[in-house]
């Protein structure tokens, strides 16, 4: 019967997201804070879901799958993200990407601080918690941390080499591999099982340290690096000892800012560059993804071929795109918001006939209500 309630859970769930879209972005606008001046000028105006951007030449519209607006909270945006989760839990890979300008609030809304946690700590208490009330299947978890900088990945969970020198060997330059089974495989990289929150947590921790406090001799490399935390998840049910096993990828992208047109020279401009090619490599794998046939390109990039199997048919996809309030930022943001735009679903809510909506969101509904009765009642 537990099985049988498992199994509707998920049915709904599946049909839930399939009407909603596997690519789902979401847009985040950072409130003001106290450095930033003349608060009063506000070129971004809100509306339900939809973004506008006052130009000199015209305002701009962009619409998202959902949006939040300055005053929204941490545990306005788990609501949102918590389903997603579940569909990992349930087998499927999963990509939660933040991406935005530095200072947008990226690391903000996947880490954020200790009063406010962000996706990665409430995610990871929510999976040991949805684990623990499972009753047909025993699930376990392990992580893995890593940055990509410069085309380089790093092990972020790796003990640190006792000599500097030893660096690059060590915990830098990992390969990528990709098995026959069409399987990403980073060799060598650390993969630690997290029999629990606490230890989880503290993983995750060290993770974090341990990005903040590389590349000691480049001022702000975080902002130009890619942070990758993967959770990797057995599940094996009890009735038959089948396993099933699935990745959640939760991703704190780096500066999506133009450097090349803010005059950056030397090494500033070559991380630009690479964050630039990295981050359009992924929009054209998301756009391809989203046209649902034809090449994927992968390979132009470290960051697409590690997420190669996670950004893939059957995968979701949550890109959370991240803008500033301010007036000097304006340029950036239109770009930010163009970005995300071309990410988002061909059909645009605003496309499908009103009757249609309507039946879309009845459905819905009742998805919604099936799978909370299936979930009270296990
Ligand atoms: P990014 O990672 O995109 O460079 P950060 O997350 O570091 O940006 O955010 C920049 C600053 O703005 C930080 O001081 C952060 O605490 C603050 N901040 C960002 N988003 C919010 C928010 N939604 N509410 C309050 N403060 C925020
Ligand atoms: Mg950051």
């Amino acid at each position: 019967r537990q099985k049988l309630l498992n199994e509707q859970r998920r049915e709904a769930l599946n049909s839930i997201i399939d009407i909603k879209g596997n690519i789902r972005v979401f847009c985040r606008v950072r409130p003001f804070l106290s450095r930033n001046r003349r608060k009063n000028i506000n070129p971004i105006s809100t509306s339900l879901d939809k973004v506008v951007v006052k130009l000199s030449g015209g305002a701009k519209e962009f619409e998202f799958d959902k949006l939040f607006q300055q005053e929204s909270s941490q545990e306005d945006i788990f609501t949102e993200v918590e389903p997603i989760l579940s569909s990992a839990l349930d087998g499927h890979n999963v990509c939660v990407l933040a991406y935005g300008q530095t200072g947008t609030g990226k690391t903000h809304t996947m880490d954020g601080a200790l009063d406010k946690p962000g996706i990665v700590p409430r995610a990871l208490e929510k999976l040991f918690s949805h684990a623990s009330r499972d009753k047909s299947s025993s699930v376990t978890f392990s992580m893995s941390m890593l940055e990509v900088y410069m085309g380089n990945l790093r092990d972020l969970l790796a003990p640190k080499p006792i000599c500097r020198m030893h660096e690059t060997s060590a915990r830098c330059n990992l390969n990528i591999q990709t098995d026959p089974k069409g399987l990403v495989e980073i060799e060598g990289l650390l993969e630690v099982q997290i029999p629990n929150l606490g230890k989880a947590k503290w993983w995750y921790n060290k993770g974090r340290r341990s990005r903040s406090t590389s590349w000691t001799n480049v001022n702000e490399t975080s902002s130009r690096s890619h942070c990758l935390t993967r959770i990797s998840i057995v599940r094996k049910w009890d009735l038959d000892a089948k396993t099933e096993s699935s990745k959640l990828w939760m991703v704190d992208l780096g500066g999506s800012e133009r450097l090349l047109k803010t005059g950056a020279i030397g090494q500033t401009l070559d991380e630009g560059r690479a964050i630039n090619l990295s981050l359009s490599a992924l929009g054209d794998v998301i756009a391809a993804l989203r046209r649902k046939r034809g090449h994927v390109p992968y390979r132009n990039s470290k960051l697409t071929q590690i997420l190669k199997d996670s950004l893939c048919d059957g995968s979701k996809v949550l890109m959370l795109a991240h803008v500033s309030p301010c007036e000097e930022d304006v340029a950036e943001t239109v770009c930010s918001l163009s970005f995300a735009k071309r990410a988002r679903a061909v059909e645009s809510i605003r496309d499908i006939p009103e009757d249609l909506k309507k039946l879309r969101e009845k459905k819905l509904a009742e998805l919604e209500k099936h799978m909370k009765e299936a979930e009270e009642e296990s």
